[in-house]
């Protein structure tokens, strides 16, 4: 990773001068939360800081460092978990948009390795603009990633979606971190009877043991530094394209 990138490494003086000069801002969010028996509780931390270190390499950004605490309401019962109220995200975001707005940033972006995250992102973004007029928020969590996992990925998404912890995660972790991973662990898991979740909220310790959602045993790390790629490429090109 290139180092320049890292706002935190910045002394005050330098934040001065290269804040104003950076296409955008990265508020890098994850999460603690439970990943199957296989993969740690700092996942979404893992592969958020990945995602967003290779953005801002190619679009000129900044990156703060990962706030590690989300949304993680679905899963707050599995043991580990740490879940933040959507009304606190929203506020912590709010406030650390503001400060950057103060410090001349020309875009911020919200960006998760944390699906849970996402609505809290777009209230954020939506009180920026309402009550600070501020038009240069933008969020990112992983864009597309169903259609760009064809052609890479073999397991079938669970209910046309799913990827907790699945092939995908795990893959990602494979390349991005294998020590963390217990492959021996791994089980493929496809809990079915979950229609109601479309209508009501469901905690996931109400229909898996598991805690994986698909299956993380085809996983590998070859399809997970190919996926990386193709994900910060694809938001990446997003980013250049869309932010002055
Ligand atoms: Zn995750």
């Amino acid at each position: 990773m290139d180092e320049r990138i890292m706002y935190d490494r910045m002394t005050w003086p330098e934040a001065k001068e290269r804040i104003p000069k950076a296409k955008a801002v990265i508020v890098s969010l994850g999460s603690v939360e439970e990943h199957g028996y296989h993969l740690p509780l700092c996942t979404d931390n893992v592969l958020g800081s990945t995602l967003a270190a290779g953005i801002a390499e190619r679009t000129n950004s900044l990156l703060l460092p990962v706030m590690p605490f989300g949304q993680v309401w679905s899963t707050r019962d599995f043991p580990g978990s740490i879940s933040l109220s959507e009304e606190t995200m929203v506020r912590v975001l709010t406030d650390v948009a503001l400060s950057l707005r103060h410090h001349g940033a020309r875009n911020i972006i919200f960006h998760s390795g944390h699906m849970g995250n996402q609505s809290a992102m777009k209230a954020a973004a939506r009180r920026l603009y309402d009550r600070y007029d501020m038009k240069n928020v933008w969020y990112f969590c992983y864009t597309d990633y169903v259609k760009l996992s064809e052609g890479i990925m073999e397991a079938p998404l669970w209910r046309g979606s799913g990827m907790h912890a699945a092939e995908i995660e795990t893959s990602m972790m494979l390349a991005a971190a294998p020590e963390f991973c217990h492959m021996e662990r791994a089980v493929s898991d496809y809990p079915e009877g979950c229609e109601e979740m479309n209508y009501r909220c469901m905690p996931w310790t109400e229909f898996t043991q598991t805690g994986a959602l698909g299956d993380p045993t085809v996983s590998t790390a070859e399809k997970g530094r190919v996926y990386t790629e193709k994900l910060i490429e694809h938001m990446s090109d997003i980013i250049n394209r869309l932010l002055e």
